[in-house]
């Protein structure tokens, strides 16, 4: 990765050995402009009393991505002409990485997953026909919107503890190799295949295709299903689904999960009091034996844990890097800067009409960038 001259903030390219990638970091965020958010100012008659208009007014919602290198992810001009010379099906499916929509009832959708999932697409393709041969270090701020999992992803929250009924159908998986090892004279299951819903010509009609639910997925799970019982015997507690402590563990998660995703949607209106309540109370304690519960042994299983967030499995696929900030660390998101400076400029309401379109130079961007990275410096280790 590039450094900085520290008192002219010049970037100093990296001295690379062969085989080695420069390595360029790409941050990413979205960020809310409401139309009557800055109006400080308003021409009146001398007799006349301001007349302010109620509420925010109309959201422009925008998610960006910079990086130290050419600032916004986007083509030059010369690029845009290269590219419109080829045919439609060489071509880039976008020549910037900038999204703007510009949610609410009647206009466009608010901002999820599947919108973040295809910007990261264009921006990747962008990324690598900008700096060819270079890694990009994606890095995003820690928050549910961003660490959506695919539909099938493996997650104990999606499922039943029976079979059937309203669940998620998830991918099939490998039973973890780290599971206990089988009792003697007992089949090894570790290393199967497993699905994760029963076949189409399952013998009971009502379970085909259905999902089996973490009972059954458990009990295939044949080692862990035998610990798990004498784990039980052992210490004379009943063989539950879901602990008292779990359920209530996940009612405080869900809660925080749908306040910071609302919240990242510019959506704060739409929590309902009973999240902000559970949230609010302290995070209950998890009970300290790991084999409390189905739910929980499942959960704890090594496939489960490991299931990365799609972005990352995106990100990876294509052999670039995946970092989220820590927890309540956006302060170390370069981009925060740039969405402050385009806030603070956006103080009239013409700046404001081209605020979110403006194409901010690129020396204050690597500026932001610049400061941002020797704040990272030490703890994110793709940086330091
Ligand atoms: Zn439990």
């Amino acid at each position: 990765m590039a450094s900085y001259d520290d008192t002219t903030l010049e970037r100093i390219p990296p001295v690379l050995q062969r085989g080695e990638k420069e390595h360029v970091l790409v941050v990413q965020d979205e960020t809310v402009f409401h139309t009557n958010e800055y109006r400080r100012r308003v021409w009146l008659a001398q007799d006349q009393q301001p007349i302010r208009k109620k509420g925010f007014g109309r959201a422009i919602h925008v998610s960006d991505f910079i990086c130290e290198t050419i600032g916004r992810i986007k083509l030059s001009e010369e690029q845009i002409k290269d590219q419109l010379d080829l045919p439609d099906a060489l071509r880039l499916p976008a020549f910037e990485a900038r999204k703007i929509t510009y949610p609410g009832k009647g206009f466009d959708s608010w901002w999820d997953l599947a919108q973040l999932i295809k910007q990261l697409k264009n921006t990747i393709a962008i990324f690598e026909y900008t700096h060819p041969n270079c890694t990009a270090v994606f890095v995003f701020d820690r928050s549910s919107a961003h660490e959506g999992y695919a539909e099938d992803a493996l997650n104990v929250s999606n499922m039943n503890i029976n079979p059937g009924g309203k669940q998620k159908k998830m991918r099939d998986t490998f039973i973890p190799l780290s599971n206990p090892d089988p009792a003697p004279g007992e089949e090894d299951t570790r290393g199967q295949v497993q699905r994760m819903c029963f076949p189409d010509d399952h013998n009971d009609p009502k379970l085909r295709g259905q999902a089996k639910g973490v009972k059954v997925v458990l009990q295939e799970r044949k080692s862990v299903w035998d610990k798990f019982t004498s784990e039980c015997k052992a210490h004379r507690t009943k063989m539950v689904g879901k602990c008292s402590s779990c359920a209530k563990s996940q009612v405080h998660k869900d809660a925080e999960r749908r306040i910071a995703l609302a919240e990242s949607m510019g959506q704060d209106d739409a929590v309902l009091h009973e999240d902000i309540t559970h949230a609010d109370t302290e995070a209950p304690s998890i009970a300290e034996d790991p084999w409390c519960c189905m739910y929980r042994v499942l959960a704890l299983q090594e496939d489960f844990q490991s299931e990365r967030p799609l972005i990352q499995t995106i990100i990876e696929k294509a052999g670039h890097v995946c970092l989220f900030l820590p927890r309540f660390h956006c302060e170390l998101n370069a981009i925060e800067m740039l969405w402050g400076y385009a806030k603070y400029r956006a103080c009239t309401p013409s700046v404001l009409a081209r605020a979110c379109t403006l194409n901010w130079p690129v020396s204050r961007i690597s500026r932001f960038s610049g400061r941002k990275i020797r704040h990272c410096k030490g703890t994110c280790p793709a940086v330091s």
